[in-house]
Protein backbone atom coordinates (compact mmCIF):
# COMPACT_ATOMS: atom_id res chain seq x y z
CA UNK A 1 0.00 0.00 0.00
CA UNK A 2 2.81 2.37 0.92
CA UNK A 3 4.49 1.71 -2.44
CA UNK A 4 0.89 2.27 -4.09
CA UNK A 5 0.52 5.28 -2.27
CA UNK A 6 4.57 6.60 -3.23
CA UNK A 7 3.90 6.19 -6.51
CA UNK A 8 0.37 8.07 -6.49
CA UNK A 9 2.40 10.67 -4.41
CA UNK A 10 4.67 11.16 -7.68
CA UNK A 11 1.55 10.99 -10.22
CA UNK A 12 -0.19 13.69 -8.44
CA UNK A 13 2.56 15.87 -7.48
CA UNK A 14 5.42 15.82 -10.04
CA UNK A 15 4.08 18.40 -12.22
CA UNK A 16 3.69 20.40 -9.19
CA UNK A 17 6.96 20.37 -7.95
CA UNK A 18 8.66 20.51 -11.73
CA UNK A 19 6.30 23.60 -12.32
CA UNK A 20 7.81 25.37 -8.61
CA UNK A 21 11.48 24.37 -10.02
CA UNK A 22 11.19 25.97 -13.19
CA UNK A 23 9.55 28.79 -11.60
CA UNK A 24 12.36 29.56 -8.94
CA UNK A 25 14.82 29.07 -11.81
CA UNK A 26 13.06 31.97 -13.90
CA UNK A 27 12.94 34.06 -10.57
CA UNK A 28 16.56 33.61 -10.23
CA UNK A 29 17.36 34.43 -13.45
CA UNK A 30 15.52 37.27 -13.50
CA UNK A 31 16.87 38.40 -10.17
CA UNK A 32 20.03 38.18 -11.61
CA UNK A 33 19.32 40.37 -14.53
CA UNK A 34 17.98 43.01 -12.09
CA UNK A 35 20.98 43.07 -10.30
CA UNK A 36 23.19 44.01 -13.27
CA UNK A 37 20.78 46.47 -14.32
CA UNK A 38 21.05 47.97 -11.16
CA UNK A 39 17.35 47.38 -10.32
CA UNK A 40 17.29 46.24 -6.91
CA UNK A 41 17.70 49.43 -4.42
CA UNK A 42 16.56 51.11 -1.20
CA UNK A 43 13.50 52.85 -0.47
CA UNK A 44 13.56 53.86 3.18
CA UNK A 45 10.39 54.31 5.74
CA UNK A 46 11.85 56.98 8.88
CA UNK A 47 10.71 55.89 12.04
CA UNK A 48 9.40 59.05 14.21
CA UNK A 49 9.66 59.56 18.09
CA UNK A 50 6.00 59.46 19.97
CA UNK A 51 7.05 62.52 21.96
CA UNK A 52 9.02 64.74 19.82
CA UNK A 53 7.90 64.26 16.44
CA UNK A 54 11.32 64.60 15.33
CA UNK A 55 13.09 61.38 13.53
CA UNK A 56 15.05 59.48 14.84
CA UNK A 57 16.60 57.03 12.37
CA UNK A 58 15.78 54.82 8.97
CA UNK A 59 15.04 51.75 7.93
CA UNK A 60 15.92 50.32 4.23
CA UNK A 61 13.70 48.13 2.75
CA UNK A 62 14.57 46.71 -0.50
CA UNK A 63 12.68 47.65 -3.63
CA UNK A 64 13.00 46.20 -7.22
CA UNK A 65 12.81 48.66 -9.56
CA UNK A 66 11.62 47.23 -12.81
CA UNK A 67 10.95 50.46 -14.02
CA UNK A 68 9.66 53.94 -13.52
CA UNK A 69 6.70 52.57 -13.47
CA UNK A 70 6.61 49.67 -11.54
CA UNK A 71 8.47 48.68 -8.80
CA UNK A 72 8.00 45.69 -6.52
CA UNK A 73 8.09 45.11 -2.75
CA UNK A 74 9.88 41.90 -1.50
CA UNK A 75 6.45 39.78 -0.60
CA UNK A 76 7.08 39.94 -5.04
CA UNK A 77 10.66 38.18 -4.84
CA UNK A 78 10.50 36.85 -1.09
CA UNK A 79 11.87 33.07 -2.87
CA UNK A 80 15.19 35.02 -4.04
CA UNK A 81 15.20 36.36 -0.63
CA UNK A 82 15.21 32.96 0.73
CA UNK A 83 17.68 31.44 -1.77
CA UNK A 84 21.19 31.76 0.08
CA UNK A 85 23.46 33.03 -2.67
CA UNK A 86 20.89 35.40 -4.04
CA UNK A 87 20.05 36.87 -0.70
CA UNK A 88 23.86 37.13 -0.16
CA UNK A 89 24.05 39.30 -3.78
CA UNK A 90 21.09 40.91 -2.73
CA UNK A 91 22.06 42.41 0.77
CA UNK A 92 25.85 43.22 -0.39
CA UNK A 93 23.74 45.67 -2.93
CA UNK A 94 21.80 46.86 -0.62
CA UNK A 95 24.60 47.72 1.83
CA UNK A 96 26.58 49.11 -0.26
CA UNK A 97 23.91 51.24 -1.78
CA UNK A 98 22.53 51.99 1.73
CA UNK A 99 26.20 53.30 2.91
CA UNK A 100 26.68 55.37 -0.10
CA UNK A 101 23.13 57.12 0.47
CA UNK A 102 23.89 57.32 4.48
CA UNK A 103 27.69 59.01 3.09
CA UNK A 104 25.92 61.29 1.10
CA UNK A 105 23.27 62.86 4.06
CA UNK A 106 26.31 62.99 6.56
CA UNK A 107 28.72 64.92 3.85
CA UNK A 108 25.02 67.24 2.98
CA UNK A 109 25.37 68.13 7.13
CA UNK A 110 21.64 66.02 7.03
CA UNK A 111 21.15 63.74 10.18
CA UNK A 112 19.51 60.93 9.62
CA UNK A 113 20.24 58.83 12.76
CA UNK A 114 20.67 55.72 12.48
CA UNK A 115 19.84 53.16 9.36
CA UNK A 116 18.51 49.79 9.71
CA UNK A 117 18.92 47.18 7.14
CA UNK A 118 17.26 44.27 7.07
CA UNK A 119 18.74 40.40 7.27
CA UNK A 120 17.18 37.34 6.31
CA UNK A 121 17.90 33.76 7.50
CA UNK A 122 19.41 33.22 4.25
CA UNK A 123 22.53 35.70 5.16
CA UNK A 124 23.10 33.80 8.14
CA UNK A 125 24.93 31.04 6.46
CA UNK A 126 27.40 32.78 5.59
CA UNK A 127 29.65 32.67 9.23
CA UNK A 128 31.57 35.49 7.51
CA UNK A 129 28.17 37.39 7.70
CA UNK A 130 29.13 40.58 10.12
CA UNK A 131 32.78 40.71 8.80
CA UNK A 132 31.55 41.20 5.02
CA UNK A 133 28.96 44.14 6.48
CA UNK A 134 31.75 45.75 8.18
CA UNK A 135 34.04 45.74 4.92
CA UNK A 136 31.06 47.50 3.30
CA UNK A 137 30.54 50.13 5.88
CA UNK A 138 34.21 50.56 6.04
CA UNK A 139 34.51 50.81 1.95
CA UNK A 140 31.88 53.61 2.44
CA UNK A 141 33.46 55.65 4.86
CA UNK A 142 30.85 55.30 6.97
CA UNK A 143 31.10 54.51 10.86
CA UNK A 144 29.60 51.11 11.70
CA UNK A 145 27.58 52.99 14.92
CA UNK A 146 25.52 54.27 12.11
CA UNK A 147 24.19 51.27 11.32
CA UNK A 148 21.39 48.90 12.86
CA UNK A 149 20.52 45.70 11.55
CA UNK A 150 16.70 44.29 11.93
CA UNK A 151 16.58 40.58 12.08
CA UNK A 152 13.35 38.37 12.98
CA UNK A 153 12.81 34.94 14.78
CA UNK A 154 13.38 33.16 12.52
CA UNK A 155 17.03 33.24 11.79
CA UNK A 156 17.46 31.43 14.90
CA UNK A 157 15.10 28.40 13.09
CA UNK A 158 17.38 27.99 10.29
CA UNK A 159 20.13 25.68 9.94
CA UNK A 160 22.63 28.20 10.55
CA UNK A 161 21.08 29.29 14.16
CA UNK A 162 24.54 28.33 15.38
CA UNK A 163 25.88 31.65 13.40
CA UNK A 164 23.65 33.85 15.13
CA UNK A 165 25.23 34.77 18.16
CA UNK A 166 28.48 34.96 17.38
CA UNK A 167 27.85 36.98 14.17
CA UNK A 168 25.44 39.51 16.12
CA UNK A 169 28.20 39.62 18.31
CA UNK A 170 30.69 40.54 16.09
CA UNK A 171 28.69 43.53 14.47
CA UNK A 172 27.56 44.63 18.30
CA UNK A 173 31.47 45.42 19.08
CA UNK A 174 32.02 47.26 15.97
CA UNK A 175 29.30 49.45 17.02
CA UNK A 176 26.49 48.29 15.06
CA UNK A 177 23.19 48.01 17.17
CA UNK A 178 20.21 44.76 16.53
CA UNK A 179 16.59 45.10 16.49
CA UNK A 180 14.11 42.00 16.99
CA UNK A 181 11.81 42.86 14.60
CA UNK A 182 8.17 41.36 13.90
CA UNK A 183 7.93 41.25 17.87
CA UNK A 184 5.88 38.39 18.96
CA UNK A 185 4.83 36.52 15.63
CA UNK A 186 7.91 34.07 15.72
CA UNK A 187 8.81 31.78 18.76
CA UNK A 188 10.47 32.18 21.95
CA UNK A 189 11.45 35.79 21.77
CA UNK A 190 12.51 36.37 25.20
CA UNK A 191 15.15 33.85 25.56
CA UNK A 192 17.07 35.36 22.97
CA UNK A 193 16.09 38.94 24.45
CA UNK A 194 18.34 37.47 27.27
CA UNK A 195 21.15 35.71 25.36
CA UNK A 196 21.99 38.13 22.14
CA UNK A 197 22.82 41.61 22.27
CA UNK A 198 19.95 43.50 21.38
CA UNK A 199 19.03 46.85 21.87
CA UNK A 200 15.82 47.48 20.15
CA UNK A 201 12.37 45.79 19.85
CA UNK A 202 9.58 46.29 16.96
CA UNK A 203 6.26 45.39 17.33
CA UNK A 204 4.93 43.95 14.53
CA UNK A 205 1.72 45.71 12.40
CA UNK A 206 -0.45 42.64 13.62
CA UNK A 207 -0.53 43.75 16.99
CA UNK A 208 -0.78 47.47 16.26
CA UNK A 209 -3.72 47.46 13.56
CA UNK A 210 -6.53 46.76 16.48
CA UNK A 211 -4.83 47.95 19.83
CA UNK A 212 -8.12 50.67 20.67
CA UNK A 213 -10.66 48.26 20.25
CA UNK A 214 -8.85 44.90 20.38
CA UNK A 215 -8.13 43.74 23.97
CA UNK A 216 -5.64 40.63 23.54
CA UNK A 217 -3.82 43.21 21.09
CA UNK A 218 -3.64 46.21 24.03
CA UNK A 219 -2.39 43.24 26.37
CA UNK A 220 0.54 42.16 24.33
CA UNK A 221 1.39 46.00 23.21
CA UNK A 222 1.83 46.94 26.96
CA UNK A 223 3.17 44.43 27.90
CA UNK A 224 6.17 44.58 25.05
CA UNK A 225 6.40 48.32 25.84
CA UNK A 226 6.57 47.45 29.66
CA UNK A 227 9.35 44.96 28.62
CA UNK A 228 11.67 47.06 26.38
CA UNK A 229 11.15 49.32 29.37
CA UNK A 230 12.29 46.93 32.23
CA UNK A 231 15.27 45.96 30.46
CA UNK A 232 16.47 49.03 28.67
CA UNK A 233 15.69 48.59 25.26
CA UNK A 234 14.00 50.94 22.58
CA UNK A 235 10.72 49.57 21.35
CA UNK A 236 9.49 50.89 18.10
CA UNK A 237 6.00 50.32 16.35
CA UNK A 238 5.43 49.04 13.20
CA UNK A 239 2.50 49.74 10.83
CA UNK A 240 1.01 52.86 11.96
CA UNK A 241 -1.88 54.31 9.88
CA UNK A 242 -3.92 56.20 12.49
CA UNK A 243 -4.03 59.04 14.47
CA UNK A 244 -5.93 57.01 16.93
CA UNK A 245 -3.16 54.71 17.33
CA UNK A 246 -0.51 56.98 17.75
CA UNK A 247 -2.09 58.87 20.57
CA UNK A 248 -2.48 55.01 22.04
CA UNK A 249 0.92 53.75 21.72
CA UNK A 250 2.10 57.13 23.00
CA UNK A 251 -0.26 57.16 26.33
CA UNK A 252 1.28 54.27 26.88
CA UNK A 253 4.71 55.20 26.59
CA UNK A 254 6.00 53.68 23.36
CA UNK A 255 8.98 55.61 22.14
CA UNK A 256 8.93 55.32 18.82
CA UNK A 257 7.03 54.38 15.46
CA UNK A 258 7.00 54.19 12.20
CA UNK A 259 3.96 53.55 9.49
CA UNK A 260 2.21 55.02 6.51
CA UNK A 261 0.64 57.80 9.42
CA UNK A 262 4.33 59.75 9.28
CA UNK A 263 5.77 58.45 6.13
CA UNK A 264 5.25 55.57 2.86
CA UNK A 265 8.81 54.28 2.05
CA UNK A 266 10.44 57.09 -0.13
CA UNK A 267 12.92 56.42 -2.79
CA UNK A 268 16.09 58.21 -1.70
CA UNK A 269 15.75 61.82 -3.44
CA UNK A 270 12.70 62.38 -1.63
CA UNK A 271 13.88 60.98 1.87
CA UNK A 272 16.96 63.12 1.00
CA UNK A 273 14.01 65.99 0.68
CA UNK A 274 12.41 65.47 3.93
CA UNK A 275 15.55 65.23 5.17
CA UNK A 276 16.79 68.55 4.55
CA UNK A 277 13.71 69.52 5.57
CA UNK A 278 13.75 68.61 9.10
CA UNK A 279 13.65 70.65 12.24
CA UNK A 280 11.19 71.82 14.56
CA UNK A 281 8.57 72.92 12.31
CA UNK A 282 8.55 69.39 10.27
CA UNK A 283 8.92 67.99 13.55
CA UNK A 284 5.83 69.63 15.49
CA UNK A 285 3.55 69.11 12.14
CA UNK A 286 4.39 65.69 12.68
CA UNK A 287 2.96 65.55 16.27
CA UNK A 288 -0.32 67.84 14.77
CA UNK A 289 -1.21 64.90 12.87
CA UNK A 290 -2.20 63.22 16.20
P1 LIG B 1 9.61 44.68 7.94
O1 LIG B 1 11.10 44.84 8.09
O2 LIG B 1 8.84 44.34 9.16
O3 LIG B 1 9.14 46.03 7.28
C1 LIG B 1 7.91 46.63 7.52
C2 LIG B 1 6.98 46.50 6.33
O4 LIG B 1 5.77 47.17 6.62
C3 LIG B 1 7.50 47.13 5.05
O5 LIG B 1 7.00 46.34 3.96
C4 LIG B 1 6.82 48.49 5.06
O6 LIG B 1 6.71 49.06 3.78
C5 LIG B 1 5.48 48.12 5.61
N1 LIG B 1 4.82 49.24 6.28
C6 LIG B 1 5.37 50.32 6.88
N2 LIG B 1 4.44 51.12 7.41
C7 LIG B 1 3.25 50.54 7.15
C8 LIG B 1 1.89 50.90 7.44
O7 LIG B 1 1.60 51.92 8.07
N3 LIG B 1 0.93 50.04 7.02
C9 LIG B 1 1.22 48.91 6.34
N4 LIG B 1 0.21 48.15 5.96
N5 LIG B 1 2.48 48.54 6.03
C10 LIG B 1 3.49 49.35 6.44
P2 LIG B 1 7.96 45.92 2.76
O8 LIG B 1 8.85 47.04 2.39
O9 LIG B 1 7.07 45.32 1.73
O10 LIG B 1 8.84 44.80 3.41
C11 LIG B 1 8.29 43.59 3.87
C12 LIG B 1 9.33 42.76 4.58
O11 LIG B 1 10.35 42.35 3.69
C13 LIG B 1 10.06 43.52 5.68
O12 LIG B 1 9.28 43.54 6.85
C14 LIG B 1 11.32 42.73 5.81
O13 LIG B 1 11.13 41.60 6.63
C15 LIG B 1 11.56 42.27 4.40
N6 LIG B 1 12.59 43.14 3.79
C16 LIG B 1 12.48 44.42 3.39
N7 LIG B 1 13.64 44.89 2.91
C17 LIG B 1 14.53 43.88 3.03
C18 LIG B 1 15.93 43.74 2.72
O14 LIG B 1 16.61 44.66 2.25
N8 LIG B 1 16.49 42.53 2.98
C19 LIG B 1 15.78 41.51 3.53
N9 LIG B 1 16.42 40.36 3.74
N10 LIG B 1 14.48 41.59 3.83
C20 LIG B 1 13.86 42.77 3.59
MG1 LIG C 1 12.34 45.62 9.38
MG1 LIG D 1 8.52 44.27 11.01
MG1 LIG E 1 7.66 42.18 8.55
Amino acid sequence: AAKQQGRNRVVVYAPAMRQAVVERVALNRSMLTALAEDEIIPFYQPKVSLETGRITGLEALVRWRRSAHSILSPSAFEAALADPELAVLIGERMVRRVASDVRGWVEAGFDCGRVAVNLSSAQFTHRDLAATLLRQFHAAGVEPSTFDVEITETVFLGRSSDHVAPILDELYRAGVRIALDDFGTGYAGLIHLKQLPIDTIKIDQSFVKDIESDAFDTAIVCAVIELGRNLGMHVVAEGLETAGQARFLREKGCEQAQGFLFFRPLGVAEMTDVLRAEGDGAAAARLALF
